[in-house]
């Protein structure tokens, strides 16, 4: 029940009400025993700021951030954490005594959901398939895992050069070439992790694929796509066809918002059931 006392904790984008952490989180807070309820809160681009004014007034005590605002958050709020200036956005707010302070889980919530799947990280080879926001928190947690070498391919080869030149400041070494590019395929044969992350196949455009060479790939290699929905996009169908190990983005989903709950209650996270959450979402 929701009383004078009751915590309030939400999700700012624009839009969110496709969004699956209210029922998690909600999920979660029920299971903990704690007195707390998550909203979804539609913030216009053009508003984020007053947003974060107004989290404050209200006596909220944390948000979950997501697209368009992860990175354009930043400047408003009080204190960047550690996790969030590495990636360059956040996508988690805790508010406590009047100060906003953002963090990321992304990153730290992909490789836990890569060890809860029984996959090591330190020493492997990893490739990626994508440059965008969410390649950038996947090679941050990798790397922070002590990951081998780092490549990470795009369409259009000068945008991967460029994304993987923005890593030197943070002493993150990674090659970016065009997926059509020999060097791409090079890496394919000492591929250990191949992470599928661009939002091709995602619904509702559930027959698109992206397409490689699959018979360069090291025929070892464990293959994850961060799509959810479908749980199984034709990039995994192709992957379990050929006999790899592969992973969706349903356990990163979880992972991140396990650490975000975390991070608001200081509790652990009762993460079965919301795993059964998102299993029920499918
Ligand atoms: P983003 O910042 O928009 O980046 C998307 C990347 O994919 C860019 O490199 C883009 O290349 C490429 N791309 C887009 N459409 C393409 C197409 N039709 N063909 C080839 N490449 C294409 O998006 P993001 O935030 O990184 O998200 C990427 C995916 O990760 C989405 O599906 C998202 O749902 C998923 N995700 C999952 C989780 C999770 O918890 N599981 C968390 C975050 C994100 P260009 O620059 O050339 O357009």
């Amino acid at each position: 029940m929701i009383t004078g006392t009751t915590k309030t904790v939400g999700i700012i984008g624009w839009p969110v009400e496709h969004s699956l952490s209210p029922a998690l989180h909600n999920a979660a807070f029920g299971q903990a025993g704690l007195d707390y309820v998550y909203v979804p809160l539609p913030v216009r681009p053009n508003e984020l700021g007053s947003a974060v004014s107004g989290l404050k007034s209200l006596g909220f005590v944390g948000a979950n951030v997501t697209i368009p605002h992860k990175v354009n958050i930043m400047p408003f709020l009080d204190e960047i954490d550690r996790s969030a200036q590495q990636v360059g956005a956040v996508n988690t707010v805790v508010i406590a005594d009047g100060r906003a302070v953002g963090y990321n889980t992304d990153a730290e919530g992909f490789v836990q959901s890569l060890f809860t799947a029984g996959i090591c990280v330190k020493g492997k080879n990893a490739v990626l398939i994508g440059a965008g926001g969410a390649a950038r928190a996947v090679i941050c947690g990798l790397h922070n895992h002590g990951v081998g070498q780092l490549v990470v391919a795009a369409r259009v080869p000068e945008k991967a050069r460029e994304f993987a030149s923005g890593f030197s400041e943070i002493k993150v070494e990674v090659q970016g070439y065009g997926w059509d590019e020999a060097e791409f395929c090079d890496a394919l044969d000492n591929c250990d992790i191949l992470i599928q992350c661009t939002p091709v196949g995602m619904f509702p455009h559930t027959e698109e694929e992206i397409h490689f060479d699959w018979a360069r790939l090291n025929p070892a290699a464990v293959v994850c796509d961060l799509i959810y929905n479908p749980p199984l996009t034709r990039f995994l169908l192709t992957a379990k066809a050929r006999n790899h190990q592969i992973l969706n983005g349903a356990g990163m989903l979880l992972e991140q918002g396990a650490l975000a709950f975390t991070l608001w209650t200081g509790v652990k996270a009762p993460r079965q059931v919301m795993a059964d959450v998102l299993q029920q979402d499918r």
